[in-house]
């Protein structure tokens, strides 16, 4: 049978042409979450009515599409193949860019929106543009909201993306998950405006802003003598402001007591004045484009050294003074936050040191502290989630890819095989981009494992981290490219549970409120 004559079917054996939206809501929060005929799939999440035409998302053999079915001639702005089949009125839209503003014109919840009201937020980068629907279905379940298109240009670069595909993408999932509660999307790291202005123009209103290009680190080495030297040159107001206001001077708050010396409050400004008069302008430049509907996060932690609590209340008080509108901050935190694997460091350590910048928040408007390189975090999960009092941004994004290809690893050996040997040349130029300390010399050679054993890579810090950062190269080969996304979009099953899985054991050791448990209380 075509695909159109399973899709009438389904329509036909469930009546959905005949169901107003109340009673397709029930079948979407009853389940299933899809309907199956022969090769073909309507996931329910996604069946809505409007102007007496229905829309929903199908998957008919690895592609899947945005359909609007009507019992007569309609008109659409979406553009794509008319059919009829049995006095059924089909239109079948591929899922574009072009589409998908048409989409997020007609149902509003699909387009991106500011989180700086909710509480926990949780950065979902999905580099395939396939992975969102396993966030949806695993965050829904907790008391945080999802920012799902998330992507650095270092990443866009990598996977051959822009901005609006990315945004895109994330529409049309969160249309086939029927996810109306509101949704981010963040350009990360970014560093110029012109990039700020591309992300804002495919409508994300979330910006990371990455202050490393401005700031002078530097400075934290300087002896006396040049720290002197510096500071002379600085405009004589700024100067006898900064001398005034914090050269011997103490803070204190929840958890925290911070005085400054003379060569601290010296060293502050030079590291950071013109970092801080950036970050002013951006706000500006935010506020002008979106008012108050955007997130403007702060990110200093690409740097060499972690952040100091009085570089971190330093930035604080002087971004306040200029009224910027930090919805998040991201320090550098003690110990190594490397991709894909736990905590490196001393636990307690990173508690204490935590302890005191989430009090430095709490005294300047409770902006949420972001961790970055988030995932996999376990061993500190339950610090993060308490000592924020869950007032926290959480950014993750290559867990996301590792589990697509641990769904390859369970379903496709012989496909994994190849990602895993390329990964291996891939590797010394993936360096280049990524800080990791993976020593490959003690990882099985796969040659020496059998197909049920392929797993295990996923449980080695090593692997986890070679088939981490060499993503740019794999998604560009040839011989893996096309191979990869049909082989994820025929597993699809086994791609979303296992993110969805890996998403809530996140979730839960940060010790977010199921909502389940939020409803039942009298
Ligand atoms: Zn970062």
């Amino acid at each position: 049978m075509s695909a159109i004559s399973d899709l009438t079917a389904l329509i036909g054996e469930y009546n959905l042409l005949e169901k107003k939206q109340a009673e397709l809501d029930r079948i979407k929060a009853e389940g299933p979450r899809d309907i199956r005929r022969g090769a073909l799939r309507i996931y329910t999440g996604s069946l809505y009515v409007l102007d007496n035409v229905l829309y929903c998302i199908a998957m008919k053999e690895g592609l899947k599409q945005l359909y609007l079915i009507a019992s007569g001639p309609f008109e659409s702005g979406f553009e794509g193949k008319r059919l009829t089949e049995g006095g059924i009125h089909i239109l079948q839209a591929p899922l574009t860019k072009e589409n998908s503003r048409e989409l997020r014109r007609l149902f509003p919840f699909t387009v991106p929106v500011s989180l700086r009201n909710q509480r926990t937020t949780i950065g979902c980068g999905d580099r395939l543009g396939m992975a969102s629907a396993a966030h949806l279905r695993a965050i829904r379940q907790f008391d945080a909201y999802p920012v799902l298109a998330q992507q650095s240009i270092r990443e866009l670069n990598f996977t051959g993306r822009d901005f609006e595909g990315v945004v895109a993408d994330a529409s049309f999932l969160v249309f086939q998950e029927g996810y109306e509660e509101g949704w981010g999307a963040d350009g990360d790291h970014l560093k110029t405006i012109a990039d700020i202005d591309s992300a804002l123009d495919a409508g994300m209103p979330m910006i990371t802003l990455d202050l490393t290009e401005v700031l002078h680190p530097e400075a934290a080495g300087f002896d006396e003598q040049t720290l002197e030297d510096r500071f002379s040159l600085i405009d004589d107001t700024i100067r006898e402001y900064i001398l005034a206001e914090y050269v011997g001077k103490k803070f204190s708050g929840d958890h925290y007591a911070i005085s400054f010396s003379y060569a601290e409050a010296v060293t502050c400004t030079l590291m950071y004045w013109d970092a801080l008069e950036f970050a002013a302008e951006v706000d500006a430049h935010l506020r002008a484009r979106r008012g108050d509907a955007y997130d403007l996060e702060i990110s200093i932690d690409e740097t060499t050294s972690p952040t100091l609590p009085a570089h971190h209340l330093f930035i604080t008080r002087e971004l306040h003074r200029r009224n910027v509108a930090v919805n998040s901050l991201a320090p550098r935190f003690i110990g190594d936050f490397q991709k894909a694997v736990d905590y490196i460091g001393d636990p307690e350590e990173f508690e204490q040191q935590f302890i005191v910048h989430c009090g430095i928040a709490r005294s300047f408007g409770a902006y949420k502290i972001s961790v970055h390189s988030g995932s996999d975090k376990f061993t500190v999960y339950p610090y993060i989630g308490r000592h924020t009092g869950r007032r926290l941004h959480l950014k993750t994004a290559g867990t996301s890819w590792l589990e697509a290809v641990h769904a390859i690893a369970r379903t496709d050996p012989q496909l994994f095989r190849l990602m895993y040997r390329k990964a291996l040349g891939y590797f010394p130029e993936a360096l280049k981009s990524y800080h990791i300390t993976a020593d490959l010399s003690v990882l099985p050679d796969i040659d020496t494992l059998q197909n049920d054993e392929l797993e295990q890579y996923f449980d080695l810090a090593p692997s986890r981290q070679l088939l981490h950062i060499t993503y740019g190269g794999l998604l560009k080969d040839p011989e893996v490219r096309g191979r990869f996304f049909t082989a994820l979009n025929e597993h699809e099953d086994v791609h979303y549970g296992l993110l969805e899985k890996h998403f809530v054991k996140h979730l839960e050791l940060l010790r977010l409120p199921r909502r389940n448990s939020v409803r039942e209380q009298p």
